[in-house]
């Protein structure tokens, strides 16, 4: 199988693991216990509080632990918009229709359970949201907006850093989701100017099932699982010590390497896309050409059955992923895909090929061997 999924998922570096194991059976303590063993257990959390806060330029005590990148999306969203209307009424809630479900989801279940007012920001021909999009949408009732770093099916890279700037002026919060963005872009809050910034483990080469999210010094959050009074009583719950030594880990190794990993998949990627535009009729590129993460490559096809053609490529030795989720024999093309404005007839031929440290010159070629007859075979099957 070759594995062109990676923004689905990565597998755990063999050196996270490695750092992961003591703490399954040897430094197994509950972090909050008095004695050694949790003492032990505490440390390596605020080690990895450490680690983490050198990569993102911020303070360790801004860094809380969470299950993982849905949970980080899920605190920051509701534990702010409830925060800040607390502390000052605000009711507006901004982002946008392809982000991932984890914030729209959320977004829309705090308009219609807690009574906050929901605007969709607007989405540009690329699926960013610009800066003009967000100044337009910002009033003196905004509570926050909440725009993505990078998009996960199809890779397009938000102008973060101009977008928080924005709410800054507006004395708005600004949260992005970073999750598909961490492994290969710059994740410096300073920098970014952003209030809170999710991030998940298994993205980049981490374990699943643990994220982070940084929350500025002074930000109000509501805590959405209440109990013990671990992380700062922002997210109870005895802390998942070895998943935590491994996210850090990760995190560390993605920012040290950085710049080789994108310098090995970025020709790579490239090679994905000039190859199938030229090859495959009726093809294109969804998403941004240039501000794209160097690892991702999406496209749609006309009159294709995307969920098809992963079966295909899935019994050819394939692992890829579309952008339509099958819901029982009425598959429809994702809100991603449907926010660029394609037509059914393209919007359901959605693919993403996503690269990663396993992947090789040969892997790509004998991908880009299979696919045209793939598709061709899709379409044929299309249309009867
Ligand atoms: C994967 C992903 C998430 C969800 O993270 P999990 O750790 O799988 O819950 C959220 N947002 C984006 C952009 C993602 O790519």
């Amino acid at each position: 199988m070759i594995y062109l999924d990676y923004a689905a998922t990565t597998p755990v570096d063999q050196r996270v693991l490695d750092a992961m194991l003591p703490y399954f059976r040897e430094m197994y303590g509950n972090p909050s216990s008095v004695h050694r063993l949790g003492q032990k257990a505490e440390a390596a959390i605020e080690q990895a509080r450490e680690k983490i806060a050198a990569v993102l330029h911020c303070k360790p005590e801004e860094i809380i632990f969470t299950s993982c990148g849905t949970e980080s999306d899920n605190l920051a969203l509701r534990g702010a918009a409830l925060g800040r209307r607390n502390a000052s009424g605000e009711k507006w809630i901004l982002t946008a229709k392809n982000e991932h479900h984890a914030i729209s989801k959320t977004a829309e279940q705090l308009a219609k359970e807690y009574g906050f007012l929901l605007e969709w920001l607007d989405l540009n021909e690329h699926g960013s949201v610009t800066p003009e999009s967000l100044s337009k949408a910002v009033c003196s009732d905004t509570a926050l907006a909440s725009v993505m770093y990078a998009n996960n099916e199809i890779g397009t890279i938000n102008p973060i850093r101009e977008l928080a700037e924005i709410a800054k002026a507006n004395h708005i919060l600004f949260h992005t989701d970073a999750v598909q963005a961490a492994a290969y872009l710059d994740v410096n809050v300073e920098t970014l100017g952003v209030d809170l910034m999710s991030l998940g483990g298994h993205k980049f080469y981490g374990p699943k099932g643990v994220g982070a999210l940084y929350a500025r010094k002074g930000t109000k959050l509501v805590s959405h699982m209440t109990g013990g009074g671990q992380e700062n009583s922002l997210r109870a719950g005895t802390q998942n010590v070895p998943y935590i030594v491994g996210f850090a880990e990760a995190l560390h190794l993605a920012a040290e390497e950085r710049e080789a990993r994108t310098a090995h998949v970025k020709p790579l990627r490239d090679h994905i896309i000039g190859n199938v535009l030229e090859t495959i009729p009726d093809s294109k590129l969804t998403g941004h050409p240039e501000q794209r993460l160097p690892n991702h490559a999406s496209f749609v096809f006309k009159d294709v059955d995307g969920n098809l053609l992963l079966q295909m490529l899935d019994s050819a030795g394939f692992a890829c992923s579309s952008g339509s989720a099958c819901k029982t024999g009425n598959p429809e093309p994702s809100e991603v895909i449907t926010s660029l404005g394609y037509s059914r007839d393209w919007g359901l031929g959605s693919l993403r090929v996503t690269l990663g440290v396993d992947s090789t010159p040969e892997h790509i070629e004998s991908f880009l061997k299979t696919l045209p007859g793939l598709v061709e075979n899709a379409r044929k099957l299309n249309q009867r």
